[in-house]
């Protein structure tokens, strides 16, 4: 086994988690080293539509309420975020802020998008009531059959791909060790000490006191932690598409959802239409139902996409928790911070998570476990609720590997 040199944080995982964490913490004054298996940002991010939606997003319950209030904060952090983003990047990251439209196609979706309506007015979200004229007068490609539809002025759009690209060149021009196909084996912890290392796949042993888990999907497969520290994280997979209007931009401005999918323009002539949600662990092979599905369900609202060319076919694999609300904060044995389980808003997310894990790591560099930190950061500053509701805590112990070993994100481009 070798040693290497030491790195102040060690972040596992170079998504768009990662990444945004890395580069807010060397800025913020601390040496970090991120360490990815495969090229930084190819995986889970890379397929991501760029949705920045916590009105659109938000779900019934208690776990939905916490997610909901995760999101408001972090869209609002988004404009900020963008703009210091390109400016240390040099290089746009393509916030469009066009709103996004909630469309029923028929009666039974109608009375859905009502009920939809009045929880979010419940919840004090601004949604308005659409009648499918003004609609279609926003967007003409809509269908004549269009029978509601409702507004979410506030959820907006970015390109994922377009931030990754920015987060790497931040993170590098900030100082950001980045260490690719380097896969992290086990996370080292010496008994009540906590962390101490890293060890990677080929025996390279990297010392770290403090080490930031944001593996996405695949963040409960790295050995080492002492089960009752352990998060279950699942893969949820979604097939995506992207499109390609020969024609130019015009068919679609705004982001547009529905049951069963979603259209995002990109704003030159690109649409990335997804997605399938399927509960099927690592299984890599997009299907033939769940592209027929997309295309299907587009095109009842949508009948122009049917003119748009084919760019990609992509699935990727969204980090569940079993509550489906993200793990962010202090946790399981000291050095150890967790950053994983983002689901359907690891994008949207990304700002408000890095921020915290910068608090995190910078209030306390060493802490004996999550009910600590936590007590410690309510003392002082206006996360603690945020962190409190992300707690890895409340998965102590009960962490199940997801089944199967994965194999790299899969995008399978057609051509
Ligand atoms: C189809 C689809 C559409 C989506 N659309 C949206 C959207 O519109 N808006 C939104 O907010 N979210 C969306 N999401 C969710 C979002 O993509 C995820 O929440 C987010 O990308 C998670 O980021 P991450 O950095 O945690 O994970 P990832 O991007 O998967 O990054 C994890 C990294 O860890 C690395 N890694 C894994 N194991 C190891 C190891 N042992 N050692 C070292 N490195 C390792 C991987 O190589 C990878 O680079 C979507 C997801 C999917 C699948």
């Amino acid at each position: 086994m070798s040693e290497s040199q030491q790195a102040e944080v060690v972040v596992v995982g170079g998504g768009i988690i990662g990444l945004a964490v890395a580069w807010r913490a060397q800025s913020s004054g601390m040496q970090v080293t991120v360490l990815d298996r495969d090229a930084t940002g190819r995986a889970t991010s890379h397929v991501a539509a760029g949705m920045l939606a916590p009105v659109a997003e938000v779900e019934y319950g208690e776990a939905g309420r916490r997610v909901l209030a995760l999101g408001l904060r972090s869209a609002e952090t988004w404009p900020s975020f963008a703009a210091e983003l390109e400016a240390a990047a040099e290089q746009p990251v393509g916030l469009r802020r066009t709103g996004t439209l909630l469309l029923a196609r028929d009666e039974d979706d109608a009375r859905e998008l009502e009920r939809q309506l009045a929880f979010r007015s419940s919840l004090g979200l601004r949604v308005e009531r659409l009648r499918p004229s003004a609609a279609r007068q926003r967007e003409p490609a809509l269908a004549p059959t269009l029978r509601l539809a409702l507004e979410a002025p506030d959820d907006h759009s970015v390109d994922p791909r377009l931030v990754l690209d920015a987060l790497r060149a931040a993170c590098v021009s900030a100082g950001v060790v980045l260490r690719e196909h380097a896969p992290v084996a086990r996370i080292e912890v010496d008994g009540d000490a906590g962390v101490n290392a890293v060890t990677l796949a080929g025996g390279e042993r990297l010392a770290a006191s403090r080490v930031v888990l944001a593996a996405g999907p695949w963040s409960s497969q790295i050995d080492g932690l002492p089960s009752a520290a352990r998060v279950p994280v699942r893969p949820v997979k979604g097939q995506i598409l992207r499109l390609r209007d020969p024609a130019g931009p015009g068919l679609l401005g705004t982001v547009v959802r529905y049951d069963g999918g979603y259209i995002v323009p990109r704003g030159d002539g690109r649409y990335v239409l997804g997605a399938t949600v399927e509960e099927q662990g690592f299984a890599a092979p997009p299907t033939v139902g769940g592209v027929y599905e997309l295309l299907r369900d587009a095109g009842e609202l949508v009948p122009g996409i049917s003119e748009l060319e084919i760019e990609e076919l992509s699935v990727g694999f969204r980090p569940g928790t079993p509550d489906n609300a993200p793990v962010i904060g202090a946790g399981g044995v000291p050095g150890l911070v967790w950053a994983t389980g983002h689901h359907r808003n690891g994008v949207l997310l990304a700002p408000l998570t890095a921020e915290m894990i910068v608090q995190v790591l910078g209030e306390s560099p060493r802490t004996d476990g999550a009910v600590a930190q936590l007590e410690h950061v309510a003392a002082q500053d206006t996360f603690a609720a945020l962190l409190s509701a992300c707690s890895p805590a409340r998965f102590a112990g009960g962490a199940d590997r997801p089944h199967g070993e994965s194999p790299s994100t899969p995008v399978g481009a057609l051509r």
